[in-house]
């Protein structure tokens, strides 16, 4: 039997590398999530941090970055085991977290807004107000840094956030907390709402008083928040699930590409949202970079989250490492050919969530598993002739979250990265990430962006101002 992560009134995390618990939060009742709304709703009201001058809310966000990296050691610990991430890539995710608090309080200090042209006697020019309560809702694969990426925008733009972070993963958000209040954030401004999707989320997506809301999770649940939103008419982002191309020409330089390919798909087990989970190779390479791809992902070293020469850890939980398995299996019923992998490693690592690098072949570009995203270190592989053969099998399916080219001509990388229907298109890299470059998804990838200095708009509303100067 897989262990639950379930009790009746706390949340146990299970550490995935072992199925251990690694530690327990209380559960929020209906009501305490009333409460903690009417308490944000007071602090909004009151406007103590809201009032605070951009560069006062600034040095509190700088504060709390301060917190996150002098206490980054054990901060990684308890993110891997609660996720199995390997250690080195949970140190990353503890840097990358605190600079979001950094970067949004240089763009909080530089932010600009309008003085508009004058049709008259008079001077118009913008402000940007928050919209009050913002309710964040996020996953477990990097939870400290995509907690961080939603929550630093929206408090540095004055609003009060209610947190509700992924029941696989609900002790990092309270650590986030934690330096939150030591850093000087006034009460209530962040507060955190533990529970499952099903019991706390309905009430903070349909509470009117919740002003915006922002979600980083899968296509399914973002599309019942984004009702939620569109009944109250209250704006919504959402950062959504990925079935991202990668593709390799016959001109690439094949040794870059291959690593990568393996990269993108064995980097955090898979378990990205721009994971390059489909790889389209051009007819011509094909069976030497096939060759090649099978030889690397054989040598990915898979074992133990805290060992520093581990490159894939476990899946994050035993419910995902199952879904993973059956998604495997669907693809063998659906025609794929696997080519390496499609088990669970046994032997020492048979007490955690590990699921094998997979390489899959023979699926059609109609299959469900060409089409879903499997969330783990499964890539499907097909073929290419020409553009038009490489379009069809790019583009298909739902998502529309990224895209990997490899190829030495700038012209071909150029059209076809315009010509894919994508957020983030990387050329002869994969899965570089900066907090500056605005980041989101084509069609059920996503609406709106995430990163970057426009982001504190999105959590912000324009209000026009007009001074009448005939007095
Ligand atoms: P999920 O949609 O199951 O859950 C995400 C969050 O939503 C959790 O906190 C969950 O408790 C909550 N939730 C579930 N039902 C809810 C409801 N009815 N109302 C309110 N909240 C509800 O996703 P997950 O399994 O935690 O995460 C994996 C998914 O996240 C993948 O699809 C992945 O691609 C996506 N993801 C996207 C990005 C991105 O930036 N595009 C980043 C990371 C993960």
């Amino acid at each position: 039997m897989t262990p639950s992560t379930q009790q009746s009134e706390v949340i146990l995390s299970i550490n995935p590398a072992n199925g251990q618990v690694a530690g327990q939060v209380e559960k929020n009742s209906e009501r305490q999530v009333e409460r903690a709304i009417d308490l944000a709703n007071q602090a909004h009201i009151e406007g103590t941090w809201r009032k605070m001058l951009p560069h006062e809310r600034a040095a509190t966000m700088r504060r709390i970055a301060a917190y996150l990296l002098e206490d980054k050691e054990r901060l990684a610990l308890l993110q891997m085991r609660e996720n199995g991430k390997p250690i080195l890539e949970c140190l990353r995710i503890v840097d990358n977290a605190a600079n979001a608090w950094v970067y949004y309080a240089a763009v909080l200090e530089t932010l600009e807004t309008e003085v508009t042209p004058p049709r008259g006697n008079y001077l118009s020019h913008t402000i940007l107000e928050p919209f009050g309560i913002v309710a964040a809702i996020t996953p477990w694969n990097s939870p400290l840094m995509i907690e961080s990426y939603k929550i630093a925008p929206a408090l540095a733009a004055g609003n009060c956030v209610l947190l509700k972070p992924s029941e696989e993963t609900p002790q990092t958000s309270l650590e986030l907390l934690k330096f939150a209040k030591l850093a000087g954030l006034p009460d209530h401004t962040l507060q955190v709402i533990q529970g499952t999707g099903a019991e706390v989320g309905p009430k903070l997506i349909n509470d009117d008083r919740v002003q915006m809301i922002t979600f980083t999770g899968g296509t399914a649940t973002g599309r019942t928040i984004a009702k939620a939103a569109a009944e109250r008419l209250v704006p919504c982002t959402l950062e959504l699930g990925g079935k991202s191309p990668q593709i390799v020409f016959a001109d690439a330089d094949l040794d870059l590409a291959v690593d990568g390919v393996v990269k993108g798909i064995c980097g955090a087990a898979g378990q990205s949202c721009t994971a390059g989970s489909r790889l389209l190779i051009e007819s011509r390479i094909y069976d030497d970079f096939l060759g090649k791809l099978k030889y690397e992902m054989s040598l990915v070293r898979v074992g133990a989250p805290h060992l520093e020469t581990t490159q894939m850890g476990p899946l994050a939980s035993f419910k995902h490492r199952d879904r993973v398995a059956a998604l495997v299996d669907l693809a063998r019923e659906e025609g794929a050919t696997v080519e390496l992998g499609g088990f669970s490693p046994q032997g020492e690592l048979s007490s955690g969530a590990y699921y094998a690098p997979t390489l899959l072949t023979g699926l059609s570009n109609n299959s469900r598993t060409w089409n879903e995203e499997i969330f783990g270190p499964v890539l499907c592989v097909r073929s290419f002739d020409d553009i038009e053969d490489l379009m069809r099998d790019a583009n298909c399916g739902s998502y529309g979250l990224a895209a990997g080219i490899w190829t030495r001509e700038f012209q071909k990388a150029w059209d076809v990265g315009r010509a894919i229907d994508a957020g983030t298109i990387w050329i002869n890299t994969y899965e570089q990430s900066s907090l500056s470059t605005p980041f989101g998804g084509f069609k059920q990838s996503g609406i709106g962006r995430e990163k970057a200095a426009q982001c504190l708009r999105t959590y912000s509303q324009i209000k026009s101002f007009y001074w009448g100067m005939n007095t």
